[in-house]
C-alpha cells in the first residue's frame, strides 16, 4: 500500500475564502488521522484569472491558519508540457477532436440537455471535422472513450470512520468534455486526473460541488491507466455548532477576517476544528 497523500488543490484566482479554509482544515484533519502527508497544489492553468501575487496570497493565508506544506510547491503553470504530451496521446488513439465553437454556438446548437454542472452538453457539432487552423479546443470522444474503456465504472468513497464506499459512475453524462482549452494543453479534468497521479494522491479530499466531475475522472484515469485515488466529497461547510454557514459568511475572504482582527484560533474553532493542531 502507498503511503497515504492527501492534496489540497486550490485555484489562486482570488483571495481564500471561509469554504477554502474549511476544505484545507479537513484535508489535514484526514492526513493526520491516516497518518499521511499533505501536499499543496496551485492550479493555475488559467493565464488570466490565475495571477501570481494570488498565489503568494494564498500560501501566507493558509500559513495564517497554521498549514504549511512540503516544498516545492506544485504549481500547474509548469506543467504544460506534460499536459501536451498527454492530449497528443489521446489524440493518436483518436479520443479527442478538435472543436472551434464559442460558447455562444453551442448554446444555440445544444439541446435542452445539460451537463453535471448545468451547461449545456455539447452537441457534437465539430466531431469528425478536419482540424483547422484557427486556435481550437480539445474534447473528449465521449463514445469512443466508452468503447476504449467500457464500463462499470465505479470509485471508492471513503469517510473517516466510516466503512467505504464504492460509488457507481457514470461519464457519459459530462459528454464531450473539453480536455485542451483554445488558451492552454489542458483543462480542469486533465490537469486533475495526471497531477493526482503524479503526485501520488491516495486520498482526494474536496467540496460536494466536484462530486459528479469524479465520474469523468475515474474515466480519464482507465484511459491514461493511472490509478484511481479515494475520495471523500465534503458537504457545505458548517460552523462548530453543525449549522450551515450562510452563502455570504462561506465566501468570505480570510483576508477581510484577518483585518478585522480575527485571530486563526477563532476561525479554526467556529469551523469546527478547534481540537486540531498544526499541519499534518
Ligand atoms: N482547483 C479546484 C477548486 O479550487 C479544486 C480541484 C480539486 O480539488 O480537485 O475548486
Amino acid at each position: 500500500m502507498p503511503s497515504p497523500r492527501l492534496r489540497f488543490a486550490p485555484s489562486p484566482n482570488g483571495r481564500l475564502h471561509l469554504g477554502h479554509a474549511y476544505s484545507a482544515l479537513l484535508n489535514a484533519r484526514v492526513a493526520r488521522a491516516l497518518q499521511g502527508e499533505m501536499l499543496l497544489r496551485i492550479e493555475d492553468i488559467d493565464p488570466v484569472r490565475c495571477r501570481p501575487e494570488l498565489t503568494e496570497a494564498l500560501i501566507d493565508d493558509l500559513a495564517w491558519l497554521g498549514l504549511t506544506f512540503p516544498e516545492p510547491v506544485w504549481r500547474q503553470s509548469a506543467r504544460m508540457s506534460t499536459y501536451a504530451a498527454a492530449l497528443d496521446g489521446l489524440r493518436g488513439r483518436g479520443l479527442i477532436y478538435p472543436c472551434t465553437c464559442t460558447r455562444r454556438e453551442i448554446q444555440d446548437a445544444a439541446g435542452a440537455a445539460r451537463d453535471p454542472d448545468g451547461g449545456p452538453l455539447y452537441p457534437g457539432t465539430c466531431r469528425g471535422r478536419p482540424a483547422p487552423e484557427a486556435p481550437h479546443a480539445w474534447r473528449l470522444d465521449m463514445a469512443r472513450a466508452l468503447a476504449a474503456c467500457p464500463g462499470p465504472h465505479a470509485y471508492t468513497s471513503f469517510a473517516p470512520g466510516e466503512p467505504d464506499v464504492v460509488r457507481a459512475a457514470d461519464p457519459a453524462r459530462w459528454g464531450d468534455a473539453v480536455l485542451g482549452r483554445k488558451d492552454v494543453p489542458t483543462s480542469y479534468h486533465l490537469a486533475v486526473v495526471l497531477d493526482d497521479a503524479a503526485q501520488g494522491i491516495t486520498h482526494v479530499v474536496r467540496g460536494r460541488d466536484l462530486e459528479a466531475a469524479t465520474d469523468l475522472h475515474v474515466l480519464l484515469q482507465r484511459l491514461l491507466g493511472l490509478p484511481t485515488p479515494r475520495y471523500h466529497h465534503h458537504d457545505l461547510i458548517r460552523d462548530a455548532g453543525g449549522e450551515k454557514l450562510s452563502k455570504s459568511l462561506r465566501s468570505e475572504a480570510l483576508a477581510a477576517l484577518r483585518e478585522r482582527g480575527a485571530s486563526a484560533a477563532q476561525l479554526r474553532a467556529r469551523l469546527g476544528f478547534g481540537e486540531d493542531t498544526g499541519t499534518a
